[in-house]
């Protein structure tokens, strides 16, 4: 009996990305001939695709590339494993993956040997993320969604704090054993670390509003940073910075804050 599933870590490990891409490989060798999926070939470097291949015969040979999303360390080898293999890449559109050849739906499934893969459309991290849901084995796929190393970043104008919220409460209603992240280990208890995040960007936005609340009227974000992070390195406050920018336009969207002058911030004063 195969595994549902093989890891195959990408050679990008960064900042960013941790000990790299977690590429995934797996369904094929069912009864369909659909073959077996890879998701997230990561980038254009030839032992690493070798592995993939070979991953992907003991599987009865890859069908086809599925993109979680269009950051280049999900689909830096996406155009060099197709040129192999000649099978089409799919990614939820062109807009967000330009070398897709086929635009995923929210929804629409695919064979997995004797599973089946479904896209479930998570913006946030990104507009174009999809994450794929195992149905019977009840493995998440989340891309960027969740990380199994700390919490991800949502950066403007890329990442939307919004519908980053609305694609978190949207996995608390799947039924998820497994969470495979696309970067760190794979979460076993997964809606512990879903209703974790969740609270995690709440109480950031509580943060937010409180700073807001004892700031001056039209504070910057570089001036709210250290009030917040007051136990982050200020090495990481730019990185931090992209994650107040991506709440206060949240709490633009609710009408809790607006924009004063060419960088500041304050509440909007409740009208009697
Ligand atoms: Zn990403």
């Amino acid at each position: 009996m195969q595994t549902a599933y093989t890891i195959i870590l990408a050679p990008n490990p960064s900042i960013m990305t941790g000990p790299g891409t977690n590429t995934i490989v797996l369904g094929g060798g069912g009864g369909g001939n659909e073959g077996a999926i890879v998701i997230d070939p990561a980038v254009d470097d030839a032992a690493y695709l070798d592995t993939l291949v070979q991953e992907g015969e003991k599987r009865g040979g890859i069908g086809r590339i599925l993109i979680t999303h269009g950051h280049p360390d999900h689909m830096g080898g996406a155009q060099a494993l197709r040129a192999r293999l000649h099978v089409l890449i799919y990614a939820f559109s062109r807009q967000g993956v330009p070398v897709a050849d086929v635009e995923v739906a929210d929804g629409k499934t695919f064979p997995a040997g004797e599973d089946t893969l479904r896209a479930i459309h998570t913006p946030g991290h990104r507009f174009d993320h999809h994450s794929y849901y195992l149905e019977r084995q009840r493995i998440l796929f989340a891309g960027d969604m969740i990380s199994g190393l700390t919490t991800n970043v949502i950066a403007p104008p890329d990442g939307n704090m919004f519908d980053y919220m609305n694609s978190l409460q949207r996995l608390q209603e799947i039924d998820i054993a497994e969470i495979v992240p696309a970067h760190g280990p794979t979460i076993a208890n997964a809606q512990a670390k879903i209703a974790e995040y969740i609270a995690h960007r709440q109480l950031r936005e509580q943060q937010i509003l409180q700073t807001l609340e004892t700031l001056p009227r039209g504070v910057t974000i570089p001036e709210m940073v250290p009030a917040i992070y007051t136990d982050v390195d200020p090495k990481l406050h730019p990185i931090a910075a992209w994650s107040v920018e991506a709440h206060l336009l949240k709490l633009e969207k609710e009408g809790l804050v607006e924009r004063i002058g060419e960088k500041g911030w304050t509440l909007v004063e409740p009208t009697a």
